[in-house]
């Protein structure tokens, strides 16, 4: 059984292929969410079930969030958002979701030179929609917050604007939050 987080009006499936149930509806033979909640798909019994979740587990427009970078293009960083900054604490969400950085919200780097696949990133929530959210990391205390090595995955130590490998020398330009680690 598949489990997506789902947001009001996303299509989960056609009338033929699954039944709707809890926070599901159908509209024009689509099968459509009603909430904010995790579908559980059972394809064998072509059932959809939407089960909400709470709010608290869903980022909102300016939260500050934590990430990891899954892909970049030239114009956008993809991101699985896995927490958000609560007052002081980091509270992992149950269900990553999808960031998106474009690069006019990277600061004064370009993005591919801000971020690279495999960053932990911190960013605030620029859109009052989503997922996917809109993701900015302009600003000194935003951008990348850990990093590993792209030659041997040992961990990336802070010097300047660059990242560089302790244990084998690499070192990569990087648009790197003064909270690194
Ligand atoms: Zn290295």
């Amino acid at each position: 059984m598949d489990r997506v987080l789902v947001v009001p009006g996303e299509e989960l499936g056609t009338e033929e292929e699954y039944e709707a149930r809890g926070h599901a509806h159908i509209s024009d033979y689509r099968v459509l969410s009603s909430a904010i909640g995790i579908a559980h798909f059972n394809r064998s019994l072509h059932v959809v079930h939407v089960v909400p979740v709470k709010h608290h587990y869903y980022p909102a427009f300016n939260d500050v969030v934590r990430c990891v970078v899954v892909s970049i293009t030239g114009r956008a960083a993809i991101m699985r958002c896995f927490a958000v900054e609560r007052d002081d604490r980091v509270e992992y969400l149950k269900y990553p979701v999808t960031g998106i950085v474009p690069s006019i919200f990277s600061g004064e780097h370009s993005i591919d030179e801000a971020v690279g696949i495999g960053d932990v990133v911190r960013g605030r929530v620029v859109s009052r929609k989503g997922p996917p959210f809109t993701v900015s990391i302009g600003g000194f205390a935003f951008g990348v917050v850990s990093a590993m090595c792209p030659r041997c995955r040992g961990h990336m130590r802070r010097r300047g604007s660059h990242l560089y490998c302790p244990r084998c020398g690499v070192s990569v330009k990087r648009k790197v939050s003064i909270l690194y680690i």
